[in-house]
């Protein structure tokens, strides 16, 4: 593995852009940084640049100068999403991701990091998932667009250290949930979903709460702000290229999933599955033994976790 030892660590007084800071993991990543004393951070609205204008994004680098780049800015969505708009998912994080890792060499920025997903691994990979496992087998087809263009991303940032020598990592992510994530229940992930509708049901007195799929499929839940958390370990102590797994190291059913949430949101009817829509892949669990050996993990427990987005959700989204 190359370890780039040139660089020095990110430092507190950093100019450091945070791109996609209104959403779900920038905005953890704004609350984290603050808290861990990084005075200098940068954000810009959509009004202000869009980050899939080349000229947007130049002008900006070259008037900001930031020293630290976190691309936390993505189109995303969850199942129905991602398969009912691939041109959009394709296209939009490709433009985004080109514009900002190219600027960031360009305008000599001295550490980048790129968040990928989960779902860049093979539809059939090994349980739990090893970064080995990337580009050995074909990819879940609800959600391959967008994994072909986080893929694209990891492969231009490790292009970019081998070809320039430039500090730009990659992290994996798994599913993630907590505040401003996205609680429609059409485009948005399982969890805010299900929070919404069993909300939705105990608040109309409905005896059904329907969920998508067969309920077996297994998945992995990490809270934003332990993704955040692991986000500033990476910056202050890593420099491969190579990619990392975030996660929690457990995954549990739908179905499992759907019944904490009527208790934790306290509904107390029945799950009704509706089998037309799909199940995605069958399982998801990141094997996370890489970030445990660099010294980090999660903190947040599922049902402590989904507790605090519900309240975030009642304060924020009722
Ligand atoms: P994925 O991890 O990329 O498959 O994305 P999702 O979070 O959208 O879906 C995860 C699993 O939850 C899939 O098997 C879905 O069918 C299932 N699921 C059950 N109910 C819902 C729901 O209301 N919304 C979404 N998005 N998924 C649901």
């Amino acid at each position: 593995m190359l370890i780039l030892t040139l660089s020095r660590p990110v430092e507190k007084p950093d100019k450091i852009f945070i791109a996609g800071h209104r959403g779900l993991v920038g905005s953890a990543l704004v609350r984290q940084l603050e808290q861990d004393g990084f005075a200098n951070l940068l954000t810009r609205d959509r009004a202000e640049m869009d980050l899939r204008d080349a000229g947007d994004v130049d002008r900006f680098f070259a008037q900001e100068k930031p020293a630290v780049v976190i691309l936390a800015a993505a189109k995303v969505g969850g199942i129905k999403a991602n398969s009912d708009l691939p041109v959009e998912f394709l296209l939009e994080n490709l433009q985004m991701q080109n514009n900002v890792v190219r600027a960031a060499h360009d305008s000599g920025v001295r550490k980048l990091l790129f968040l990928g997903s989960s779902c860049i691994y093979p539809k059939h990979a090994p349980q739990p998932i090893p970064e080995s496992a990337l580009l050995t087998g074909p990819l879940e087809p609800t959600n391959e667009a967008y994994a072909i263009a986080k893929i694209a991303g990891i492969k231009l940032c490790q292009a970019y250290s081998r070809e320039y020598g430039a500090n730009f990592i990659s992290a994996m992510p798994t599913n993630l949930y907590g505040p401003n994530d996205n609680f429609d229940l059409v485009s948005s992930h399982v969890l805010p979903a299900l929070l919404r509708k069993a909300h939705l049901a105990k608040q109309e007195g409905k005896r059904e709460l329907v969920v998508w799929g067969s309920g077996q499929p297994r998945r992995e839940f990490l809270h934003v702000d332990d993704l955040a958390a692991a986000c500033v370990f990476l910056l202050e102590k890593y420099d491969s290229p190579e990619i990392v797994n975030i996660g929690c190291g457990e995954d549990i059913s739908i179905r499992e999933l759907a019944e904490l949430i009527c208790d934790v949101v306290d509904f107390k009817g029945d799950l009704a599955w509706d089998t037309a829509k799909p199940d995605g892949t069958p399982r998801k669990l990141l094997d996370v033994s890489k970030i445990h050996a660099l010294g980090w993990r999660h903190r947040i427990g599922l049902r402590d976790g989904i507790a605090r987005t519900y309240q975030w959700f009642l304060e924020n989204e009722t």
